[in-house]
């Protein structure tokens, strides 16, 4: 994606009138993405019965008077929305409803994401990124990819920078440093409770993480509390949480148009070649990097016994996720 100071970035975002793009979208005309000097143009998605709502908020938009804003428009057909984006947040998905059952959810959302992969694949601009909020994130980004056939997979991405920030976050508390001391946390698989947060290449003030924190703590408090956050939040909060979510996609999309600083990575969603043996064509949380825009999966890191399993479970899961849905994925 060229930046110029002339020329708006498109950016797109679905889910417009909830509560996660209510917390991104006044990020975005505040520079938060592309800085000071970058306006943008926001196309809004949102289903036929969140239009009223969406008007809302996009009268509160005008109402920033952002130098940065050059654009707003509001949609229910993602070809509209979609056209000529540069960046994309697929954030609205159809929430679990009490005796839903998993594949009834994922079907649900196969339907919208596939419509919204095909309307990307015809209208985006080709340079489009892509970065998939909305849950089941790792199957609905499959889902959005096989139905961009002339895209390619580079173009996608699915969230797990929010596991990621909440272990960064938790060993921060932990050892009493700033987070930007802390490098190699990974979050491998699904953004589910079978994600396996991996500190053993993690390092805390130039030292490994795991020679100063209690490998109890790691097991028995770190894990199950990144796995087990988002529902937490609710407990406490009594709503899902948003700005952090918002936050964490904008980190990651921050990261994959700017980059990371080097010989370092972040955790994202990503295609699976076949990298650590795990299955091709699954969209899978790796270690990356970015280098020139494009996300690169790191490789031949040693993968401790201990997350082994983990790793594997997580897959075991996407692979089930999958199967359930198959008959909705194009040849
Ligand atoms: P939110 O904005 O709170 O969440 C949107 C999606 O993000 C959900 O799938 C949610 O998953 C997911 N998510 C990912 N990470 C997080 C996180 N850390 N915390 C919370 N959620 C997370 O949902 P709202 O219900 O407020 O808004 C959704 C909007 O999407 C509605 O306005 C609806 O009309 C719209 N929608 C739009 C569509 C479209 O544009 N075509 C299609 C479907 C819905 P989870 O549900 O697991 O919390």
């Amino acid at each position: 994606m060229t930046k110029s100071k002339g020329r708006p970035v498109r950016i797109a975002i679905s889910g417009a009138a909830g509560q996660i793009s209510y917390s991104l979208l006044f990020r975005l005309i505040g520079g938060d993405l592309l800085g000071p000097d970058q306006p943008v143009a926001l196309q809004l998605l949102e289903t036929s019965a969140a239009l009223p709502q969406l008007e809302g908020v996009a009268m509160e938009l005008q109402d920033c008077a952002s130098p940065l804003l050059s654009s707003l428009s509001c949609h229910d057909d993602p070809e509209q929305a979609f056209l000529d984006a540069d960046v994309v947040f697929l954030v609205g998905a159809r929430p679990r409803s009490a005796g839903m059952e998993r594949g009834d959810l994922l079907a649900s959302n196969a339907e919208i994401f596939s419509a919204q992969g095909r309307a990307l694949n015809r209208v985006a601009s080709r340079d489009v990124r892509v970065l998939v909020v909305g849950n089941p994130v790792n199957t609905n980004t499959l889902i959005a990819l096989r139905n961009a056939p002339d895209l390619s997979p580079q173009n996608f991405s699915g969230m797990t920078r929010l596991d990621h920030n909440r272990a960064m976050s938790l060993i921060a508390r932990q050892l009493g440093c700033r987070t930007d001391e802390i490098s190699g946390v990974m979050i491998w698989g699904n953004h589910s409770t079978t994600q396996f947060p991996d500190l053993h290449h993690a390092h805390a003030q130039g030292l490994p993480a795991l020679d100063q924190l209690p490998l109890r703590w790691y097991e028995e408090t770190l894990i199950p509390t990144v796995r087990q956050r988002g529902a937490e939040i609710i407990r406490v909060r009594g709503k899902s949480s948003a700005a952090s979510g918002a936050n964490a996609a904008l980190a990651q999309m921050r990261d994959w148009i700017h980059g990371i600083p080097e010989n370092g990575w972040t955790s994202m969603a990503v295609l699976s070649a076949g990298q650590y043996g795990i299955s091709p064509g699954l969209v899978y949380s790796f270690p990356v990097r970015v280098n020139d825009g494009h996300w690169q999966i790191v490789e031949g890191l040693d993968v401790h016994p201990d997350a082994e399993a983990g790793i594997r479970a997580s897959e075991t899961e996407l692979l089930g996720e999958r199967d359930l849905i198959r008959h909705l994925l194009p040849d």
